[in-house]
């Protein structure tokens, strides 16, 4: 079965996105919805998305759109008929009957729907049509959440199911897990379970907003949106709806009863329009009143708005054994979230699920946690959790662990693909070495380096397990959000504080070193990002040999916003890139100057597709849809590439004066537009000095070190001025640029 041709019916919410993801792919693609006008708005929506549902703009033309009444003929034509109207189950049957009618024999159909049992959608079909149909439940935003959930019904064509998963794994790039006919199925089960345990003990321990978002975050490997913060997002209302469709469906002795109560405060919220980001405000609002932006969040035992508090609690790395055993009511309610979420989702072992490492995985794709439950029962451990717990009767899974306490228990990773992933691979890694911001996996003929630390941010040592870790063929890669968000500036911030810029300076030094030493190791270096690959991030990823990227990258140099100029070899690879085309052949000035404009504005891509004309990316570098599969296509690189030679050095030949006089005419033009300020012109002189390559003429043939010399030189000058410094410390505090 191929599917080259897609009907989706309802533009929503769930039908534009995954109307837009399907363009990605480069699948042609029909929107209804009850009139044209609302598909139209559809495409409209899609197109200018942020973040973009799209790869590039372009890719808009794969979407036709047309309503039910006049254009239902399109269905004819389908490979896969998508629904995704309204959760009402009136509607959808009364869709279905008008696609039974119209699509061609054999063409899947198939319902987005969150909660309405399969069983119940397919009750009107016959046999033979129920052979065809099944839930393909993908998750918002569709572009960027990796989980899509089909559940089959009894009568499925098993074939065709499958090659539906197949299409959906390799061409949009979802992993795909086969689920029961379960309310909630595995994502929605665990997740709303668990969004609900961390409200209401939040509420229970008197915990503020900020305090229980603080916890229920970064520091347990979840979006640092938390609970509250993800409340406002998703909409209290639509939350509230959630719950009561799950109170209908679930049995009355399911836990979920007894977190899904309605909650006063939550009740009035809603009926006074406080349905969070989407209305007036919700557990958090920004508040304009006195012309400046505020946020501010609501006081649970009051009901009234206050400034939010920032909560420092202190955790630089995800750590649940030291979370948990903290001896405040920060460690208590972790624990107490935590060991109820992972007797919840034991105690769906194995009815809802025979793996549970589905579950785990559910919750890595659906919900971006870095940990499901069972890998986070793994790192506290089984025994010190048993020390802690003694009620979990008529839980299966558990009662079975608790006699056989093996700390061992959970095996295999991310069962529900084929594909050798980084979370398998890893499991089998021969020998494990690295430090506390990376870790270094070595295998016979590979090693591969995984960043560690927040964000991926790089320091010292994470330039040090790069370099160890090139005597065999290297694959960078990991399985966070971020390749990497850049160098940690807290770690060079603290440095500047003391006054040690020399320690700045030989951190600078090595990173340029580490970066030569990727680029000209004896084995290929083969970087695979997804997510940030900022600065310092872009920086390792360019001077490695190869690149297989995931689609969803956001990719860039953006020093110059925190006052700063790229000092790893950023500037040069950049150069290097445009020095190489037609163009630059012809005018000395053209690569300065478009590295000039590429830089100095920080510009990102947020697809290989866009980063390709700016040169982040190059032609021949790998670009992948589903991100389990960056360490296979890592490791076909290294395959044939059996005879890989270390390039020769590159040698550069820059304008000099001229083009920096064409970059400071650039800068003045701004600076009287008071489009830059006194520090902007500052780091757009030095940017221009390092690109123009100093005070050198076009006789002369700069080295790599030179170019090295000029961006070190230019960056201690920029980080030893207060006003970068205060910028660094403005982005630091409140994660958004100054400008000064
Ligand atoms: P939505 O309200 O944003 O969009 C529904 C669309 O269906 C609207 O444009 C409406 O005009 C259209 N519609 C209604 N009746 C129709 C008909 N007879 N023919 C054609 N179009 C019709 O809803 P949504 O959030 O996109 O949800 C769609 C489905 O996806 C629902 O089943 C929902 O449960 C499910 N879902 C939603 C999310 C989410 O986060 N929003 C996530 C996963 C699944």
């Amino acid at each position: 079965m191929k599917i080259q041709n897609v009907v989706i019916i309802g533009s929503g919410t769930m039908g534009s996105g995954i109307a837009a993801h399907l363009c990605n792919a480069n699948i042609p693609v029909t929107l209804l919805d009850l009139k044209t006008e609302i598909s139209e708005k559809a495409r409209d929506r899609i197109f200018k998305s942020r973040p973009p549902l799209l790869l590039d703009k372009s890719k808009i033309n794969n979407i036709k759109i047309g309503n039910i009444s006049d254009n239902f003929n399109v269905v004819k034509e389908a490979d896969w008929i998508v629904e995704a109207v309204v959760e009402r189950i009136d509607v959808k049957h009364s869709i279905y009957k008008k696609i039974f009618e119209e699509r061609k024999p054999g063409a899947i159909v198939s319902s987005n729907t969150s909660s309405i049992p399969i069983k119940i959608l397919s009750e009107k079909l016959t046999k033979e049509e129920k052979k065809d149909f099944c839930i393909t439940h993908f998750f918002n935003p569709v572009r960027y959440m990796g989980l899509l959930e089909i559940v089959k019904n009894e009568n499925n064509d098993l074939e065709k199911i499958n090659s539906l998963k197949n299409f959906c794994e390799t061409e949009l790039g979802k992993g795909a897990i086969i689920c029961n006919d379960t309310p909630g199925f595995l994502g929605n089960r665990v997740g709303v379970y668990a969004m609900q345990i961390a409200m209401t003990e939040a509420f229970k321990m008197k915990l503020s907003i900020e305090e229980a978002d603080a916890i229920f975050g970064r520091p347990m490997g979840i979006p640092k949106t938390g609970i509250f913060g993800l409340y406002d997002l998703i909409g209290i209302d639509l939350m509230a709806d959630v719950l009561k469709s799950f109170i209908k469906e679930l049995p009355e002795k399911d836990d979920f009863h007894k977190v899904a109560k309605e909650i006063p405060l939550i009740k009035k919220l809603i009926e006074t329009g406080y349905t969070g980001r989407k209305g007036k405000g919700g557990f958090y609002r920004i508040n304009k009143a006195d012309g400046n932006k505020v946020m501010e969040a609501l006081n649970l035992e009051t009901g009234q708005y206050l400034p939010a508090k920032k909560i420092n609690i202190k955790s630089e790395k995800v750590d649940l054994k030291i979370l948990i055993d903290r001896d405040d009511k920060y460690g208590e309610y972790a624990w107490s979230v935590i060991s109820k979420i992972i007797k919840y989702a034991s105690s769906l072992v194995p009815k809802i699920t025979k793996e549970f490492n589905d579950i785990d995985e559910a919750m890595r794709l659906g919900f971006n946690w870095a940990k499901g439950p069972f890998e986070m029962l793994e790192e506290i451990g089984v025994t010190n959790f048993f020390d802690k717990i003694n009620d979990y009767k008529e839980n299966v899974f558990l009662e079975n662990l608790a006699k056989t306490r093996n700390e061992k228990f959970y095996g295999e990773r991310q069962k529900y693909t084929d594909i050798e992933t980084l979370g398998k691979v890893k499991k089998t890694a021969l020998s494990v070495d690295g430090n506390k911001s990376a870790e270094i996996y070595r295998f016979k003929d590979y090693n591969i380096v995984e960043f560690a630390t927040k964000a991926n941010a790089l320091d010292y040592d994470s330039m040090d397990a790069l370099k160890k870790a090139t005597d065999k063929p290297l694959i960078i890669i990991n399985e966070s959000m971020q390749f990497s968000a850049g160098v940690n500036l807290s770690y060079t911030m603290d440095f500047a504080d003391k006054g040690d810029f020399k320690s700045i300076e030989k951190f600078i030094r090595y990173f340029q070193k580490t970066c030569k030493h990727l680029k000209y190791s004896e084995h290929p270096v083969i970087s695979a990002p997804s997510g940030l690959t900022l600065g310092g991030g872009f920086e390792v990823m360019v001077h490695s040999n190869f690149v297989a990227s995931h689609t969803n990258i956001v990719v860039g140099l953006v020093e110059t916003i925190v006052g700063l100029i790229p000092a790893g070899g950023g500037c040069k690879e950049m150069l290097a890139r445009w020095l190489e085309t037609d163009e630059s052949k012809k005018d000395p000035n053209f690569a300065p100057l478009k590295v000039f404009d590429i830089i100095g504005y920080a510009k990102t891509a947020t697809s290989p597709v866009e980063a390709e004309p700016m040169k982040y990316l190059r032609t021949e570098d790998k670009k992948i849809m589903n991100r389990n599969s960056l360490l296979e296509v890592s490791r076909k690189i290294i395959r044939d590439n059996m005879d890989f030679k270390t390039p020769n050095e590159t040698t550069f030949k820059l304008p000099g004066k001229k083009a920096k006089d064409e970059m400071i005419k650039i800068l003045e033009k701004l600076y009287n537009e008071k489009v830059i300020l006194d520090h902007g012109m500052e780091v757009g002189k030095e940017l221009a000095y390092v690109l123009s390559g100093g005070d050198t003429t076009i006789d002369k043939t700069l080295s790599e070190e030179d170019i090295f010399k000029l961006e070190l030189d230019s960056f201690m000058k920029l980080i030893e001025t207060k006003k970068t410094q205060d910028r660094i410390k403005h982005t630091l505090s409140t994660g958004k640029p100054l400008i000064n």
